[in-house]
């Protein structure tokens, strides 16, 4: 059997593995189970990229929830009845912590009550096979895999699978979170989760899909990889109506959607994680009017604080570039101080929209030079250690302003830094190594080229140049023939 726990571990990010651990001691001392399940399980078997961190715990996570806010985690979002959260951990890790739980449905489709339950009855009420996997977290069982409805087998086979004839129909939002899987993956429905989709769709379910529920999808679309295909998808089969019947007239801004995940792309190659849901679901909607668009996003219910980031960002990016074209960012030094600040995702919407060529150019020097002469840093700090300075105050100065000095373009061959360091740090240059005496040279023998000459000169007589032998030259030409070995001739085809 695959070691899960050592692939958890090694795809995780430090920061959450260290949540991960976190939560682990915290559910040990509440000595409950603990299990990670859905969507990181899913990517960690699948060798896909892992999001977000879903854990399921056999009782009330309620206390873990405080202290892990105690800790200095934000609660996004709190569901008491389903005792249930989302929370972002230190270094923007995005987890959710909720109570193992069984979905009862008195009938197709009706609301469901909730019964608190163990992990194997909460794993069989999950939407499709592949989120239905978790891997204990327990001192006992530690990266047991629990799969009860064989989701590694459909991962293998690159399907979505429902796990019930009824799964449309109790939440018709599967319809889209079926194709959203499908579309990121690249898996195709198992054929009968295709024809149960196919009569959802003729039953028209997708009407009864909450506007609520919608909005939950669009908000994880926005924060895909691919949200262009998913929202494809969707169009095609003519969902994007649920989401908001303007935009599958209208038609997602996919140029806009492309043009930040072009930008998207670079910043991650050049190790930055940006986080874009803003700016994404602004292009998603950018060719609604601004009435419609305010109109599309409070009917989605959007937590407040995603609402104003989203209707913030062409205002914001607006004063960015502003400032960006100001005399206040003349120079390097004030446009890195001012852009270390702004926040990602703006820098981003501004590198994918604006035609401000001025701000356009200092985003693009910041992240492209100056951001990784910054990381370089630790580098100078060793050489002006090894060059006798102490640590202090003094020493953080020589090398900020050693970084003000990279900034205004000086400084930045590495042979020039012991000199400029020490002038910054008041070190004196070490005094010269003096030239060590020539070895006499051995005198000639007779015979030996030069030996007539340097016989000359020791009697003081005059010095006749050594006879040189004459080059030959190359047929026609006046300079000497080269050296090196002549090209070969290119080989006719
Ligand atoms: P990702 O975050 O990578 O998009 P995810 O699977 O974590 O994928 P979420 O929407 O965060 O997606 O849901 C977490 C888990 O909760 C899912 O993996 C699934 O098991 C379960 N889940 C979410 N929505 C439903 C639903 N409507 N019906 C049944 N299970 C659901």
């Amino acid at each position: 059997m695959p070691d899960y726990m050592f692939q958890l571990e090694s795809r995780l990010s430090p920061e959450q593995r260290a949540a991960m651990v976190r939560i682990q001691e915290l559910a040990a001392e509440s000595e409950a189970n603990l299990y990670l399940v859905g969507g990181a399980v899913r990517d960690v078997v699948s060798g896909m990229s892992i999001r977000d961190l879903d854990f399921t715990i056999e009782g009330n996570p309620s206390r873990i929830l405080r202290e892990l806010e105690k800790g200095g985690a934000k609660l996004t979002k709190e569901d008491e009845s389903l005792r249930s959260a989302e929370l972002v951990l230190a270094g923007e890790v995005d987890a959710s912590i909720s109570a193992a739980r069984e979905d009862i449905y008195a009938r197709p489709g009706a609301k469901p009550d909730t019964r608190f339950s163990t992990i194997m009855e909460d794993l069989r009420r999950r939407d499709f096979s592949i989120n239905a996997i978790a891997i204990s977290l327990n001192p006992n069982s530690r990266g047991l895999l629990l799969d009860p409805t064989n989701g590694l087998a459909d991962l293998e086979r690159h399907e979505i699978r429902a796990l019930s004839i009824h799964s449309f129909t109790n939440q018709p939002v599967r319809l889209l979170r079926a194709l959203r899987y499908a579309a990121r993956m690249g898996f195709k429905m198992e054929s009968r989760t295709a024809e149960w989709f196919n009569l959802a769709l003729e039953r028209k379910l997708q009407e009864t899909i909450s506007a609520e529920d919608a909005g939950g999808e669009l908000r994880q679309v926005a924060r895909e990889e691919k949200p262009a295909a998913i929202l494809k998808a969707w169009e095609s089969h003519a969902l994007l109506e649920v989401v908001n019947p303007t935009l599958q007239k209208r038609h997602p801004d996919y140029e806009a959607i492309n043009r930040i995940f072009r930008v998207r792309e670079d910043m991650v190659s050049s190790g930055l994680r940006p986080r874009l849901f803003a700016p994404v679901t602004v292009a998603i909607l950018g060719r609604l009017k601004d009435s419609e668009r305010k109109a599309a996003l409070s009917r989605m219910s959007f937590p407040s604080s995603e609402l104003r980031s989203v209707q913030d960002v062409e205002p914001e990016a607006l004063k960015i570039v502003k400032l960006l074209s100001g005399p206040k960012t003349a120079s390097a030094r004030d446009a890195y101080a001012f852009l270390e600040k702004a926040p990602l995702d703006l820098l981003a919407y501004i590198l994918a929209e604006s035609n401000n060529g001025k701000a356009v150019s200092k985003i693009k020097s910041y992240f492209s030079k100056w951001k990784p002469i910054r990381q370089a840093l630790p580098g100078v700090v060793t050489e002006l250690e090894l060059l006798g300075m102490e640590r202090g105050s003094k020493f953080d100065k020589v090398v900020e302003d050693f970084f003000q000095l990279q900034l205004l373009g000086r400084a930045r061959k590495p042979e020039d830094h012991a000199k400029i360091l020490r002038k910054l740090a008041g070190i004196k240059e070490p005094p010269k190594k003096v030239e060590e005496k020539k070895k006499p040279e051995k005198p000639k023998k007779k015979g030996e080229p030069g030996y007539k000459q340097e016989q000359a000169a020791a009697a003081g007589g005059p010095v006749t140049p050594p006879k040189i032998q004459p080059h030959r030259m190359a047929p026609g030409k006046s300079s000497p023939a080269p050296t090196s070995k002549p090209k070969p001739k290119p080989k006719k085809k």
